[in-house]
């Protein structure tokens, strides 16, 4: 089925390394004061130069933290520090919901029980059905739903409008918002996306919610939008309080000098390019083939970011690129090369959780490991990301000292 978002997707987030780094390039030298000074502001679809859309080949790791930081902070330095903050709060997320997968696990379970009521709730469901079509008569935020269902992107302050809009003066539950983003976002990723909708509902800084307001929305959109009737208090929802944090999984080792087959899924799309497996012994490359059905901006970016991390693995070790249709077709992959082990880039708390343990599963019956290779990135943030984003902060001159150089 041809894609007929590509060419927006291609030009506007761009998930393919070469198309990443390009970005790169262009975005440098606006990641200074620039960045700092304009990153707030909307000025509608097509117009989000302000700021840097490399979230959707972050989230897939198409390019990684430190190479997105390391030229910013080269030609920057402390002029960048505003950016610099931005993309450690992706690592931020990252680590916390790492160190408490209930919180995924915990809203998987609150979304059953919502379906539901949307079941038997008439007002609930058709207040429900106006949000996600954007059709609630509050123009910004029907605006913004539309630029989300066409362009897979909201510019991050519009993020936090529509999620307090949500939450606050159309009272939906926020794990239903959660939801809606994940599906619709090019950039889709489990942490930043759960924790932020919690964050702007009060539950991630106990007590401490963002309400949206009119003044602030005209002036940042520059009077495009003056939204009347918005929610005046924040009533934060119910939730039990955080449960204490554990260390992250700890993933089966690579083993060294053993028959490998390199398994690539969005969770890591540059595995190549590590100095770490520079010494495996692969035999071929190999991705699940994404769902061809599957609607979507973060659907179709998977397809184009697996096509080109596989066709750059094979390059790198000179062997065959195989595309194969599920789990048991990667295990028996696996076999048919003589395999002992399949590595993979760490999988994080998320949807792709249920596939990694399918595939342990038919692995294990096949009397093949699976290992996950962990970042040194994750390894130096994670430890640090377990409280408030402050305790991060003040680790950042550190973290960029040891990765970025
Ligand atoms: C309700 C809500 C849901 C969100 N869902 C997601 C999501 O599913 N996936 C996602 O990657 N981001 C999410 N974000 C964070 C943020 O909105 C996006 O990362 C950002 O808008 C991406 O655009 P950009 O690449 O141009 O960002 P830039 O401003 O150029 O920032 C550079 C990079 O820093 C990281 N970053 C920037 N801001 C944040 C932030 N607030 N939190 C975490 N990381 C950040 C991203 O990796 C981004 O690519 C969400 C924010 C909110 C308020």
């Amino acid at each position: 089925m041809p894609d007929r978002s590509l060419p927006l997707l291609a030009n506007d987030h761009p998930v393919t390394r070469d198309a990443a780094l390009a970005r790169l390039d262009e975005f440098v030298p606006r990641a200074g004061p620039a960045y700092a000074g304009g990153r707030n502001h909307d000025h509608g679809p097509g117009r989000h130069d302000a700021v840097s859309r490399l979230s959707a080949a972050l989230a897939r790791r198409t390019l990684t933290e430190a190479e997105v930081l390391s030229p910013v902070v080269a030609l920057h330095a402390s002029g960048a520090d505003a950016f610099v903050r931005e993309v450690f709060w992706r690592g931020y997320f990252r680590g916390w919901i790492e160190a408490r997968p209930v919180i995924w696990q915990g809203w998987l379970g609150a979304l059953d029980r919502i379906d539901a009521r949307l079941a038997q709730d008439d007002a609930l469901a058709a207040r429900h059905l106006a949000a996600v079509r954007g059709a609630t008569g509050i123009a910004c935020f029907d605006h913004w739903m539309h630029e989300l269902a066409q362009t897979g992107y909201l510019h991050n302050w519009a993020r936090m409008q529509v999620a307090s809009i949500w939450i606050f003066t159309l009272g939906l539950p926020w794990e239903l918002g959660a939801r809606h983003f994940l599906d619709h976002l090019v950039d889709a990723d489990a942490a930043s996306n759960t924790l932020s909708w919690r964050w702007v509902a009060g539950l991630h800084t106990p007590g401490k919610a963002y309400l949206a307001d009119a003044t602030r929305i005209a002036r940042m959109t520059a009077g495009r939008f003056v939204p009347i009737g918005l929610a005046a208090h924040a009533r934060i929802p119910d939730a039990p309080p955080h449960p204490p944090a554990a260390p992250p999984r700890q993933p089966t080792a690579i083993a060294e000098g053993v028959p490998t087959l390199l398994w690539i899924t969005p969770a890591d799309c540059s595995l190549e390019r590590e100095p770490a497996l520079a010494a495996l012994l692969v035999r071929a490359v190999a991705i699940i083939d994404p769902d061809g059905a599957a609607a979507g901006h973060g659907a179709q970016a998977d397809r184009i970011a697996l096509d080109d991390a596989l066709a750059r693995a094979a390059a790198r070790w000179r062997v065959p690129a195989c595309r194969v249709a599920g789990i048991e077709a990667l295990a028996a992959l696996a076999e048919e090369i003589g395999a002992r082990q399949v590595v993979t880039g760490r999988i994080g708390v998320g949807p792709g959780m249920g596939t990694l343990i399918a595939a342990r599963g038919a692995l294990r019956r096949a009397g093949i490991a699976l290992a996950e290779h962990v970042r040194a990135w994750d390894r130096a943030v994670w430890p640090h990301a377990t409280r408030g984003f402050f305790a991060l902060r003040d680790h950042i001159p550190h973290v960029l000292a040891e990765m970025v150089g």
